[in-house]
C-alpha cells in the first residue's frame, strides 16, 4: 500500500482559463484590419457573381460537385485538370514555408482561422462581458441573474457567428441565392443542413471554449514549424539584457539596478494564449504581437524606449547582448532558404499560368479497341477502331471536325455518322466510336504498326487539338 507522503504527484494541470485584455497599438490594429479582410472575403465571396453565358452558372466562386467543376472567375477547372488545385496547395504549402521561415508563425498569428474567429469571439465577449477584469469577476461570481443573462447574450451571439460561418461555407458549393431561399423555407437538401450544423458547432466551440488548447494541444502546425525557422527567423522576443533585473516601479521610476521590465504583467494580461514570453521562446506563442503593443505602451509611459519585448532573431540576440546593432530586416528575410522557398513558389506559379494559357478548349481522349487490334473486311480493307471522347469546353455548341494524318494512307469514319463531323453541346462530353481503315495492299494495311494522328478542329478553325495514337496492320 502506497502512503500518502509517497503517493506519486499528478502530471494532470486543469486549464487556466485566459481572459485576453484589449491593448491598442500597431499590431492590434493589424489584425483588426486581417480580420476584417479576412473575414469579409469568406463571408462575400459566394454572393459574388460572373457572367459566363446562359449554359453555365453565374457564380464567380464555385465548387460544382455535381457536375464535377471548378468555377473561379474567368476561370473553369475540370477534374482532369485537378494538377491546377494540386499546383495552387503546393503553392499555399511553399508560401507558407517561406513565411514561416522569415517571420516565424506569422501564419498562426494573424491569418489562422482559429486565430481569427477566435478575436472576433473575444472581441463579442469583450462587448457583452466587458474588458478582463470585469470577466474575471464574472467568471469567479455564482450563477445570478447577471451572469445567466450575460452568458446567455454572449453565447447567443457566438451561436449566430457560428451559423453564419456554417452557411457561407454551404454557400461555396451551390448557388448561393437558391440555397439562401432554399435553406429559409426548409427545402435544401439534407446535407446543406447537417453541414451548417457541424460547421456551427465546431465553430462556436473551437472559437468560444477550447480557444488556446487548439492551437498548442490538437493543431500540428506548431510541431512542424520547428523544421522552417532558423536563428535567422524573425520572430517575438523579451529582450531580458534589458529588462531584467526586473522589479515594480517606485515613485521615482524604476529603481536604480534595476531593468526595464516593471513587472507590470501587461504583455501576459494581454496574450491570447495566457503565457509569459519573459519567460523565453514557447511552443504556445502564435507571435501575434499583442505582447510588444502592451510594452509599448508601457514603456511610453514610463519613459523608457520602446522594443523592450519586440521581433527578433536568434542572430540579433547575440549581436545585441554583445552591444551590437541588429542586422537589418532585409538580411533576414533575403537567405538562401526564403530565396530557394521563393524561387519553388514562382516556378509552380508560372507553371499554372503557363499551363493556364495554353490548355485548349477542347479535350479528347483516345482508345483504342484492342480485341481485336484489327479486322479485316470482305474486301480487304484493314480497320482499326478507337473509343473516342470529346469534351467541348465551351459555353456554346461546337461542331467538331475528325481527321486522320499518317506517313501512309488511311480513311476515318465515324459510327453512324455520314460525314466525320460532331456536334458537342455546351459543356458536354460526347463518346463516339471512330474507325480507322487502311485499303488492301497499302503500306498501313501490311505492316505491323503504323503512327496515325487524329486532329479535332472546331468549325470556326479556331482550335485544333489531336492525339497520336497507332494503327494495327496485318504484318509481314
Ligand atoms: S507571447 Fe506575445 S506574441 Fe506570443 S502569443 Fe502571447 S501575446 Fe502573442
Ligand atoms: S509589459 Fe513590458 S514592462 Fe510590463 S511585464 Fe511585460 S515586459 Fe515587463
Amino acid at each position: 500500500m502506497t502512503s500518502p507522503d509517497t503517493e506519486p504527484q499528478s502530471l494532470y494541470a486543469a486549464r487556466e482559463p485566459v481572459f485576453p485584455k484589449r491593448v491598442k497599438g500597431a499590431f492590434r490594429t493589424l489584425k483588426w484590419w486581417l480580420m476584417a479582410v479576412t473575414l469579409g472575403i469568406y463571408y462575400i465571396t459566394p454572393w459574388l457573381r460572373w457572367d459566363r453565358g446562359p449554359q453555365l452558372p453565374d457564380q464567380a466562386v464555385l465548387i460544382d460537385m455535381a457536375n464535377r467543376r471548378f468555377f473561379f472567375f474567368m476561370i473553369e477547372i475540370w477534374p482532369h485538370e485537378f494538377y491546377f488545385v494540386a499546383g495552387l496547395l503546393i503553392m499555399a504549402g511553399l508560401g507558407l514555408f517561406l513565411f514561416t521561415s522569415a517571420a516565424g508563425r506569422v501564419w498562426c498569428g494573424y491569418a489562422c482561422p482559429q486565430t481569427v474567429w477566435t478575436d472576433l469571439y473575444i472581441l463579442v465577449e469583450r462587448w457583452v462581458e466587458g474588458d478582463r477584469n470585469a470577466r474575471l469577476r464574472l467568471h469567479r461570481q455564482k450563477w445570478d441573474f447577471e451572469k445567466f443573462r450575460k452568458r446567455m447574450v454572449k453565447w447567443a451571439l457566438w451561436l449566430l457567428i457560428g451559423l453564419a460561418t456554417g452557411g457561407a461555407w454551404v454557400f461555396y458549393f451551390t448557388d448561393a441565392p437558391t440555397l439562401a431561399a432554399n435553406l429559409l423555407a426548409g427545402t435544401a437538401h439534407p446535407i446543406a443542413y447537417t453541414t451548417i450544423f457541424v460547421l456551427t458547432a465546431t465553430t462556436f466551440l473551437f472559437g468560444g471554449f477550447f480557444r488556446e488548447q487548439v492551437c498548442i494541444y490538437a493543431c500540428p502546425w506548431p510541431r512542424i514549424q520547428a523544421a522552417m525557422m532558423d536563428e535567422d527567423t524573425i520572430t517575438i522576443a523579451y529582450r531580458e539584457w534589458r529588462g531584467e533585473p526586473r522589479g515594480k516601479l517606485s515613485k521615482g521610476g524604476v529603481a536604480a539596478g534595476n531593468g526595464d521590465c516593471i513587472d507590470c504583467m501587461a504583455c501576459v494580461n494581454v496574450c491570447p494564449m495566457g503565457i509569459d514570453i519573459r519567460n523565453g521562446q514557447q511552443l504556445a506563442c502564435i507571435t501575434c504581437g499583442l505582447c510588444i503593443d502592451a510594452c509599448n505602451e508601457m514603456m511610453d509611459k514610463i519613459g523608457r524606449p520602446r522594443g523592450l519585448i519586440g521581433y527578433l532573431a536568434l542572430t540579433d540576440e547575440t549581436r545585441e547582448r554583445e552591444g551590437k546593432d541588429p542586422k537589418s530586416v532585409w538580411k533576414h528575410i533575403f537567405r538562401v532558404r526564403t530565396i530557394l522557398y521563393t524561387t519553388l513558389w514562382s516556378a509552380v506559379g508560372i507553371a499554372l499560368v503557363v499551363a493556364l494559357f495554353l490548355r485548349s478548349p477542347i479535350d479528347v481522349n483516345v482508345s483504342p479497341v484492342r480485341n481485336p487490334t484489327f479486322v479485316t473486311l470482305s474486301d480487304g480493307t484493314v480497320r482499326n477502331t478507337y473509343d473516342v471522347r470529346l469534351r467541348n469546353k465551351q459555353g456554346d455548341t461546337v461542331a467538331y471536325t475528325l481527321s486522320v494524318t499518317s506517313g501512309a494512307p488511311v480513311a476515318i469514319r465515324l459510327e453512324g455518322e455520314d460525314d466525320t463531323t460532331v456536334e458537342v453541346g455546351a459543356q458536354e462530353t460526347y463518346a463516339i466510336r471512330v474507325y480507322v481503315e487502311a485499303a488492301p495492299g497499302t503500306p498501313a494495311a501490311s505492316t505491323d504498326r503504323t503512327d496515325i494522328r487524329l486532329w479535332i478542329e472546331d468549325a470556326s478553325g479556331t482550335s485544333r487539338v489531336y492525339h497520336d495514337t497507332v494503327f494495327n496492320g496485318k504484318g509481314q
